[in-house]
């Protein structure tokens, strides 16, 4: 067994441990596993340890990936910030977009997503540490955001998506997920489809998975410590 596939036995272990405890049903949380700085190899060998959800941050790299991988009918997430003049090519590679925090942001995304492509499926990024330095929406701003993503044709708004503040403690990790759940709950009640709660990374799936979690990202945990922060740029031929 490969190291990569190894640690995804690993990681779906402590997601079913999480979900038991949590009186869950493990079928109900999704890994996404996070390649973001990792060759197109190492997608390639957790794809044939069966996981079919990646996650990428950076827009060349990611498209870059989605292409050289097509023939593997993988299931592409966009989950880092993402800049208005560069919402074309993610409208179009991916199949999910989970950080948005601004209109303009989505109505792009709408406008270019091709029409022959099935809906892209988003998720609202919402701060819940309230912190000035992180992205994302405030909590009490994401219902209006909400109803206008959800009101625009070509995106279908599935959910809610968070990174807390580092903690060591699991009561203040899981009182910040909880803030994303109630938040997912009210809009529900107030009649949008929502069913997606993206949160939980390789540090803090279990308390994510505690408060609720259907997607969890886990980078670090499968792929190994990111020697990079940024991407090298692809040469071009
Ligand atoms: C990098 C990243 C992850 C994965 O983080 P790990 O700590 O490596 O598991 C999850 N979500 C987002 C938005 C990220 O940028």
């Amino acid at each position: 067994m490969t190291t990569i596939a190894a640690r995804l036995d690993a990681v779906r272990a402590r997601i079913a441990a999480a979900a038991r405890h949590a009186g869950r049903d493990p079928a109900d949380v999704k890994l996404l596993a996070v390649s973001k700085t990792w060759p197109a190899e190492a997608v390639r060998e957790a794809a044939a340890a069966g996981q079919r959800a990646f996650g990428e941050n950076y827009v060349q790299e990611g498209v870059d990936k989605v292409e050289a991988l097509r023939a593997l009918g993988l299931e592409w997430h966009f989950i880092g910030p993402l800049q208005s003049n560069k919402t074309r090519p993610v409208a179009n590679a991916f199949d999910w977009v989970h950080g948005i925090d601004r209109l303009k942001i989505a109505e792009r995304l709408s406008a270019q997503r091709d029409v022959h492509l099935p809906p892209l499926d988003v998720c609202i990024q919402v701060n819940v540490s309230g912190e000035d330095s992180k992205s994302g929406v405030a909590p009490d701003e994401a219902g209006a955001l909400a109803h206008a993503v959800a009101a625009l044709p070509r995106l279908r708004l599935r959910g809610l998506m968070c990174i807390p503040e580092p903690s060591a403690d699991e009561a203040v990790l899981r009182a910040r997920f909880a803030v994303l759940r109630g938040l997912h709950d009210e809009l529900r009640a107030a009649g949008l489809a929502l069913d997606t709660l993206s949160m939980g990374m390789s540090h803090d799936l279990e308390p994510a998975i505690a408060e609720g979690a259907n997607i969890v990202r886990v980078g670090t945990a499968i792929f190994g410590e990111r020697a990079r922060t940024a991407p090298t740029p692809t040469p071009t031929a």
